[in-house]
């Protein structure tokens, strides 16, 4: 079987959290089986369908790395509908229907008053051509239905929730086309996993009895069904569907130093009883990533679980990865030197200003004398070596200063903070020159 996965955002929005997610498991699984990962724009809402969202979410897919192996629109695909439509209505699974939505409101409010599930009484089904066309007649248009078969459960072992049953007896015939001939999510839904060979339908526990429907669509197609894997929902870090998950997205990540590594590492795993781990390459995730070893509970997304994961991916980062974000003049030893004190790559710029100077005169008045012993001793030392243990133990065995003594006043000199990357590491990179300056200032 080749499988092959879709992603099938409506462009009515910015990606979210929650469809980056999806995203990211439609493209693991489909790497995983050496299948293909396509991007379904769901623009049948020309109302709602906006260019600039299709164009953004091809962004965000790309800084994701998440960039597919093909695309299709669906409003490119009406024609295809049509036929497969007129295919359904000649065979009686798909009906017209004429009540308006105050009557289907009015119906659903009497069921409630008698107790029972509010699914659509199927009056259309019972109207004579007589009644058609004398409603026709007066000017109404009629919506479409599909006649879901009422003969048996509807049943399929979801890769994600195992077994699911669905009695359609008591589910509404959905509505699949509108009056003025507009398509709705359901049927295009189903035709074009058919036609694209889709084989892995993966996304939000959301659709779960919408999947009960498609699979009585695929059927009425005469088409194997693909398989499905709902994930649970997100929710956010107190453990509640948050509404501020529905914000997060790739402009917030970037904008808060996230790299795209680490979304991949963290939402690949969340949710799984594997452990978070900070990996770089995709390779890991991609073969580690099975439906099975996700939970049904939903899963908790935490901004400050990203942010440390992040930080920990920055420390693993090639410098090849980092080169057009980092300062012109560094180069792959001062990446490599600064990387551990980073939680963010834009933190390098920082640190590199700590290299070039000039740096914070931060210095105490007391150790002005001890300062000046330094600057004649790192003019006398061997800089080829390692300057920083020459430096400070020279100046231990001439001062008999040790500890915070010792260093504290020559990383104060030197880089203007108290606190920061390595000095053994620095220390070459601010060289001879510059430190012998800093340290007489
Ligand atoms: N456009 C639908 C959504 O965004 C797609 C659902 C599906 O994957 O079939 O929810």
């Amino acid at each position: 079987m080749t499988v092959v996965t879709r992603f099938a955002p409506s462009p009515t929005g910015r990606l979210h959290v929650g469809n980056i997610r999806t995203a990211l498991h439609n493209q693991l699984w489909a790497r995983r089986c050496g299948g293909r990962f396509l991007l379904r724009i769901d623009d049948t809402d020309a109302e709602r369908s906006e260019e600039r969202y299709v164009d953004a979410i091809r962004r965000d897919l790309d800084w994701l790395g998440l960039t597919p192996d093909g695309e299709e629109r669906q409003s490119a695909r009406f024609a295809i509908y049509g036929a497969r439509f007129d295919a359904l209505v000649a065979a009686g699974r798909v009906y017209p229907a004429y009540e308006t939505a105050q009557e289907l409101d009015l119906k659903r409010k009497v069921q409630a008053g008698r107790g029972l599930p509010p699914a659509y009484d199927r009056a259309a089904l019972r109207l004579s051509d007589a009644e058609r066309v004398r409603l026709e007649a007066d000017g109404l248009r009629p919506h479409w239905r599909f006649r879901l078969d009422h003969d048996a459960p509807i049943i399929w072992d979801d890769l994600v929730r195992g077994p699911q049953r669905f009695e359609p007896a008591t589910m509404s015939d959905p509505v699949v086309r509108r009056a003025d001939g507009s398509w709705l999510y359901m049927l295009p839904s189903a035709i074009d996993d058919v036609e694209m060979g889709v084989s892995h339908v993966v996304r939000g526990e959301d659709h779960v009895s919408n999947t009960a429907l498609q699979l009585q669509i695929f059927a009425a197609m005469g088409a194997e069904p693909p398989a499905f894997a709902h994930g649970a929902l997100l929710t956010g870090a107190e453990g509640k569907l948050s509404k501020r998950l529905g914000s997060l997205g790739v402009d917030h990540f970037r904008e808060a130093g996230i790299e795209p590594e680490a979304v991949r590492a963290l939402l690949a795993r969340l949710g799984t009883s594997d452990p978070v781990e900070p990996f770089v390459d995709p390779e890991p995730l991609v073969a580690s990533f099975d439906f099975a070893r996700f939970g049904r509970a939903p899963a908790r997304f935490d901004e400050a679980e990203l942010a440390a994961l992040n930080a920990r991916i920055v420390h693993r980062l090639p410098f090849e990865r980092v080169r057009d974000r980092v300062p012109g003049a560094m180069g792959e030893a001062e990446w490599l030197a600064v990387r551990p004190n980073l939680h963010r790559v834009d933190e390098a710029a920082d640190w590199w200003g700590v290299v070039e100077g000039p740096v914070a005169n931060a210095v105490a008045e007391v150790d002005r004398a001890y300062l000046a012993d330094a600057a004649r001793v790192a003019g006398a030392i061997d800089w080829a070596e390692e300057p920083w243990a020459a430096l400070t133990g020279a100046l231990k065995v001439e001062t008999g200063r040790k500890g915070r003594a010792l260093f504290m006043p020559l990383r104060l000199a030197l880089t203007g903070r108290e606190h920061g990357p390595d000095m053994a590491t620095l220390l070459p990179l601010i060289g001879r020159e510059r430190t012998v300056a800093r340290l007489t200032a």
